[in-house]
Order: structure tokens, then C-alpha cells, then sequence
């Protein structure tokens, strides 16, 4: 499909860049390392923080995988995380989310140093992005999106762009960078309080949807010629698959597809690029912390 655009293949040229860097980070005698620390046994949570373990390891960056069991406290995990502050062979930290219901994850991500916070959550580095600071770091699911909008081709400057979301780890930061001076979108945050949805979205020349809700995005909610990113990963029953459910987005992919300039699909658009992001952010904080 010649409107596809690819994620797996862009992140592939991301981690591509990432090698190098890792190459002349270590001639500089700066050996890259990132901690992910995880609570509890949630199995999607597993398989994550497994294939970022594995893609730091396929890169070259020294990677620390800490499990701890459901039962930890907040203190303990807080004590974890302190101790990765301290520990300088460590540049990037990153929390697995969801943590159990009895841990205050925004209390934890604050005791983050910010130089080490690969994943953008922590206040310091929100209010950079606001600032449009570049020494900050940037969540990776929205930078990722960014990068996709760019090897499309996909022109961003006085734009309609309409988000659907605004939470903290995809819609805010994805309206922020798009609005940021040098992308010069015209950004619209949608929510569920918004009223005529579909409406909204039927003006937008590039759709961001990071609802949660499988293809709710329709063909009538587009505008001919848009383009759609699709950052949503939904569970949906299928008998006729092995494991009882398929992935699918928050668009309805098929009669989008037909209808806009180009569109990332689920899986291999935004996925895979969050990943490549994060490698990337644990390069920055290594060559910031040196
Ligand atoms: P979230 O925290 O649940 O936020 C969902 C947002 O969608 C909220 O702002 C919510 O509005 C809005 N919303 C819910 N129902 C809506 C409706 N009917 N109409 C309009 N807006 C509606 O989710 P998230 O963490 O941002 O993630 C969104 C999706 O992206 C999920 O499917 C998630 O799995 C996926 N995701 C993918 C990646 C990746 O790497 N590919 C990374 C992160 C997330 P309110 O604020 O009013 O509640």
C-alpha cells in the first residue's frame, strides 16, 4: 500500500543511528546504560520491559532489568530508584507502568533525577518541553510520531492537526511538540467531553488518535487527503486467531486508508518507534551526564 507509512522501518534507521552513536559514545569512554524496574508480574509489562532489555543489549548499551515482587512498598521502590540515581554506570531510569494500586507512580517518577528521565515523565522535563527546551526529554510515544510525520514527508507547519487524547504520556506532549516553533501546527486537543468529535476531526489535515478505543476513528471522520497517525493498541476478541484476540487501533483502518494521504497501521506504526525513542532519549542522558 503506497500510503503506508512504516513504522518498523523507520524505527529500524532510528536504532540504526542509535548503533553509531553508541560507537562514538564508548571512543569518548562513555559506556550508555538504562535501569528498567518492575513491579509486580502484569504479563504485557514483562514482554515490554523484555524487548527493551533486548534492544539495548542488540545496541550495545548496558541495560540493568530490576524485578521486584507485588508486595513492594513505595518507600522500597523509592530507596531502587535513589540507588540508580547514585550509580553512575546508569543514565536513563525508567519505571515500568502500571504499578500496583498501592504505589503513587506520579510520587516514584518524581524521585527521578531529571537527567535520567528517559521517559519524560517527570515534572522537569514536562515544564521543558512547555519551555521548549531541547536539553530536556521528550515521552517517547509523541516523539516517535513526530519522526514518523517527518520521514513521511508530512508537512506539520500551519496545519490542522486534532488530537484525540490528552493524556500525560501521549496527547499533551504530542499537542505540545506539534504547536512548538519549528513544527507550527495549528493544534486542536480532543477529549471525551469534546462535543461533535467527528466534526472536529473532519477539518484536521493530520489526525493524532490516542484514545484507547478500538476503530473509532471512522472514514466520515475524514477529511480526503488527511493524514492519520494511529497510536492506539487495543485487545480484540478473535476466535479465528491462535491466542483468542487480534490488535487493532483506535481508526478503523481499511476504509480510513482508502480515504487519506497516509496512515500508520497497528501493529508496526507507532509501536515500534516508541522503543527506538527510548533508545534514543538513554543516548542523550549519556552524553549529557557524560
Ligand atoms: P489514556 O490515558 O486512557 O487517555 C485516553 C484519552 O482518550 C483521554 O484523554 C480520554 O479523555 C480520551 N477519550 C477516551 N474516550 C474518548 C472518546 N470516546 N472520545 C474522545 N476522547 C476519548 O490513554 P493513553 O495512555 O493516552 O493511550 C491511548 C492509546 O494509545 C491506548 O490505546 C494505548 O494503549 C496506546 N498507546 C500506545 C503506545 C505505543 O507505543 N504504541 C504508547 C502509549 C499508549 P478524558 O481525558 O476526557 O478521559
Amino acid at each position: 500500500m503506497s500510503n503506508l507509512i512504516d513504522g518498523k522501518a523507520v524505527a529500524a534507521a532510528v536504532l540504526e543511528e542509535c548503533r553509531n552513536e553508541v560507537v562514538e559514545l564508548k571512543a569518548q569512554g562513555v559506556s550508555p546504560g538504562l535501569a528498567v524496574v518492575l513491579v509486580g508480574s502484569d504479563p504485557a509489562s514483562q514482554v515490554y520491559v523484555g524487548s527493551k532489555a533486548r534492544t539495548c543489549e542488540d545496541l550495545g548499551i548496558f541495560s540493568r532489568k530490576i524485578e521486584l515482587s507485588e508486595e513492594t512498598t513505595q518507600d522500597e521502590l523509592i530507596k531502587v530508584v535513589d540507588e540508580l540515581n547514585a550509580d553512575p554506570a546508569i543514565h536513563g531510569i525508567l519505571v515500568q507502568s502500571p504499578l500496583p494500586n498501592h504505589i503513587d507512580e506520579e510520587a516514584v517518577i518524581r524521585t527521578i533525577d531529571p537527567r535520567k528521565d528517559v521517559d519524560g515523565f517527570h515534572p522537569e522535563s514536562v515544564a521543558k518541553l512547555a519551555l521548549e527546551d531541547s536539553s530536556g526529554f521528550v515521552p517517547c510515544t509523541p516523539a516517535g510520531c513526530m519522526r514518523l510525520l517527518k520521514e513521511a514527508g508530512v508537512e506539520t507547519k500551519g496545519a490542522n492537526v486534532v488530537v484525540i487524547g490528552r493524556s500525560m504520556i501521549v496527547g499533551k506532549p504530542m499537542a505540545l511538540l506539534l504547536m512548538s516553533k519549528g513544527s507550527d501546527a495549528t493544534v486542536t486537543v480532543a477529549h471525551s467531553r469534546s462535543r461533535d468529535l467527528p466534526g472536529i476531526c473532519r477539518q484536521a489535515d493530520i489526525v493524532i488518535a490516542a484514545v484507547g478505543r478500538p476503530e473509532m476513528v471512522t472514514a466520515d471522520w475524514i477529511k480526503e487527503g488527511a493524514v492519520v497517525i494511529d497510536v492506539g493498541v487495543n485487545r480484540v476478541d478473535d476466535a479465528t486467531k491462535k491466542r483468542g484476540y487480534r490488535l487493532t487501533g483506535d481508526v478503523a483502518f481499511e476504509e480510513v486508508a482508502s480515504k487519506c494521504a497516509a496512515i500508520t497501521p497497528v501493529p508496526g506504526g507507532v509501536g515500534p518507534m516508541t522503543i527506538a525513542m527510548l533508545m534514543k532519549n538513554t543516548l542523550k542522558a549519556a552524553r549529557q551526564l557524560g
